[in-house]
């Protein structure tokens, strides 16, 4: 789960970190009221959303002039200014694709002088399974670019979650940054409470970039994005209640509600599929045969009639879906079963697209019959290959 940079610099607050004060608004008529709390002389309006590269983007349709999604000014009334053009216009970076993201909430903070931008993030390197440091003296720009252009100039190293961090942690981020004295004391204190605040909150990913040094010579955190790991959220009440769902795929929010595993891709063939490793396989095969998978989708070891209703649905509402793959192995789960729900499901939401059925496992034969005497325009198939085979040129026919 992501949440937005201003909810990402409070728990980074939580932990002693250095931000700089500012205030969340979510309304044009908030911004002056906002600008006199922090009292200038330097405000920056930044748009909230859950992609990067703001401060380069643009927005749609914006009056000439209006650009980039993070805005540096000594005016109050251009404070206000900004925060009318931004909220509510859909800002396109290079992490959002073409279709942008609507500005929804600003967050409009003190300026900083900035006297040197570095980068530092920190994820879970699932290779080594440790937490580990990525720092760059290279911050405030695209750090793809400088991992191409210049590798050297990053510096990497994990921590062993035996020890936890330590001062020689602190000290490998002075070094990686080129700084000493009073500045690598400060870093390495800034490096323990990184890592404390990772482990504690469950992040996957925090990325501060930039992270610069101040015009008197002090660090701060400028810019933050976390993410958290999912399956740790159940311990986090706080962190759940920061999640913006207008940042979210519908359909994902949806089958979250029915604890079905589901990823929105970008093809045309929709999947339902019971078991992580065959959804993946079933994502391959289809690409094999020339099709894109419309999504991802693991109903699990006990989908209920409810489930595969619910499933079906979220499939079906997406306009690219242009035929559909059901692919269950009945394990634990009984073929039959999933055959009424599936026929079930069908008549519930209706069908206007191909739909191939393969099924396989315990009472497979009893699951085929009721599929082949259910009157439904379904296609059944005998194995993943022919099943694949069968709805790729369904779509490409239709
Ligand atoms: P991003 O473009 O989405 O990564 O947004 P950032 O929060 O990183 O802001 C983009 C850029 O705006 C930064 O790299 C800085 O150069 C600039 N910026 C952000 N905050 C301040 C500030 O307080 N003072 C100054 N002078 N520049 C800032
Ligand atoms: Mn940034």
């Amino acid at each position: 789960m992501n949440i937005h940079e201003y909810q990402a610099k409070a728990v980074l607050k939580e932990f002693g970190l250095p931000v700089s004060r500012g205030v969340a608004i979510f309304k044009a008529e908030e911004a002056a009221a906002a600008a006199d709390e922090l009292g200038g002389p330097v405000w920056v309006v930044k748009s909230q959303i859950h992609a990067g590269g703001r401060g380069k983007g643009t927005f749609k349709g914006a009056p000439a002039g209006a650009k980039g999604g993070v805005r540096v000014t000594k005016s109050k009334d251009e404070v206000v200014q900004f925060a009318g053009e931004m909220l509510g216009a859909t800002l396109v970076t290079v992490q959002t694709g073409e279709a942008g993201k609507q500005v929804n909430r600003l967050y409009i903070e003190e300026g900083a002088q900035i006297a040197a931008e570095f980068y530092l993030s920190m994820l879970v390197d699932r290779a080594t399974s440790k937490v580990a440091f990525v720092v760059s003296t290279e911050g405030g720009m695209d750090i793809e670019q400088v991992a191409h252009d210049t590798p050297e100039k990053i510096v990497t190293f994990s921590v062993d979650p035996a020890t936890g961090i330590m001062p020689h942690h602190g000290r490998a981020v002075a070094k990686a940054l080129g700084l000493s004295g009073a500045q690598a004391k400060e870093v390495g204190d800034l490096t323990e409470k990184l890592y404390t605040a990772f482990v504690a909150k469950d992040m996957s990913l925090l990325e501060i970039n930039p992270l610069v040094l101040t015009g008197d010579g002090h660090l701060k955190c400028l810019d933050a994005k976390i993410s958290f790991d999912s399956n740790a959220l159940y311990r986090h009440p706080d962190i759940v209640a920061l999640r913006d769902e207008t940042e979210e795929d519908a359909k994902e929010i949806e089958a979250s509600k029915y604890d079905l595993a589901y990823i929105a891709l970008d093809g045309t063939i929709g999947c339902m599929v019971n078991g992580a490793g065959l959804a993946m396989a079933t994502l391959d095969i289809i690409k094999l045969y020339g099709e894109e998978p419309a999504n991802f989708l693991d109903v699990g070891g006990g989908a209920s009639e409810e489930k595969v209703t619910a499933a079906f649905k979220i499939i079906t509402a997406d306009p690219n879906v242009k035929g559909i793959l059901v692919n269950i192995f009945g394990g634990i789960m009984k073929c039959d079963v999933i055959a009424r729900g599936v026929l079930a499901a069908v008549k519930t939401v209706g069908l206007e697209v191909p739909l191939v059925v393969r099924l396989e496992g315990t009472n497979v034969e009893e699951g085929k019959e009721i599929i082949r005497t259910s009157g439904l325009n379904v296609i059944p198939a005998d194995d993943l290959d022919d099943a694949a085979q069968k709805i790729v040129a369904a779509v490409k026919k239709g």
